[in-house]
């Protein structure tokens, strides 16, 4: 074959396969344009699940991460914890023991079906005559609205006693003076000091309240990041979330020691 011809072929031919390959292209291509709007749902899918999480919308006996109090720890059986949290709690309640100090965990995790028993118990014992916000701003001296609690984490434990004053004498101080020197030691942390220029912001000061912060400090940047006053809906006087501005508040009023 003459050279010339062999090389109009030759161009032919690439010619035929550039646009082969074009052509098999445009499908494939348009097919990775969709492959790019799943992964942009699964960013976002990603989103809503730390979402859900945070507001407590899960059942911590069935979730993977959650592990049983043993009842030992605890005034009563059937308190969860993340297992990196129940860990650390052991080794310190251990420690405390070796001290004569005795921790018991009055309350651990709580959803946001069981925050919303609470809330709509307190909410529905507010005097007739308050305002919607009034009511909700005299329960969240104490309680959180469902959705806002960091109880719902699984970071969070209360201990021995639902009242500051138990912890400023006898056995009580003994017990937060050990927690005050050594908890951190184990992870554990006050995130409702007492309110002042610290923390100017939130709930009353709770000495029974403490945090793992290994995993808390994470949750409330993500907190910081995906809640919002809009997002907080379900329960009696939810609508005065916004007028209130508890995600920044309550949720982030916290001491400096957990964020
Ligand atoms: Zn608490």
């Amino acid at each position: 074959m003459p050279i010339k011809i062999k090389k109009v072929l030759l161009n032919t031919l690439i010619v035929v396969i550039t646009m082969s390959v074009f052509l098999l292209l445009t499908p494939i291509n348009k097919a990775f344009a969709k492959k790019v709007t799943p992964e942009f749902d699964a960013h976002t899918q990603e989103k809503q699940a730390v979402k859900s999480y945070l507001m407590g919308k899960f059942n911590p006996s069935k979730h993977p991460a959650f592990a049983k109090v043993p009842r030992k720890y605890a005034s009563r059986s059937g308190f969860y914890l993340r297992e990196e949290a129940l860990d650390a709690y052991k080794k310190m309640a251990k420690a405390a023991r070796k001290e004569g100090v005795k921790l018991i965990i009055r309350s651990a995790t709580r959803n946001f079906d069981y925050q919303k028993r609470i809330w709509e118990r307190k909410w529905r014992a507010q005097k007739k005559s308050r305002s919607a916000k009034n009511k909700a701003l005299h329960i969240l001296k104490l309680s959180s609205m469902p959705s806002t609690s960091r109880h719902h984490w699984g970071t969070e434990v209360d201990l021995n006693a639902f009242n500051n004053k138990w912890f400023e004498t006898g056995r009580g101080l003994k017990l937060y003076k050990w927690l005050t020197k050594n908890a951190e030691n184990y992870g554990f942390s006050r995130p409702y000091t007492q309110k002042g220029k610290q923390r100017p912001t939130g709930y009353n000061e709770e000495k029974w309240h403490w945090s793992y912060t290994p995993l808390s400090i994470p949750m409330i940047r993500d907190a910081r990041l995906v809640l919002n006053d809009a997002s907080i809906t379900g329960f009696s006087g939810s609508q005065t979330a916004k007028q209130i501005g508890v995600v920044k508040k309550y949720i982030l009023g916290v001491s400096q020691s957990c964020q």
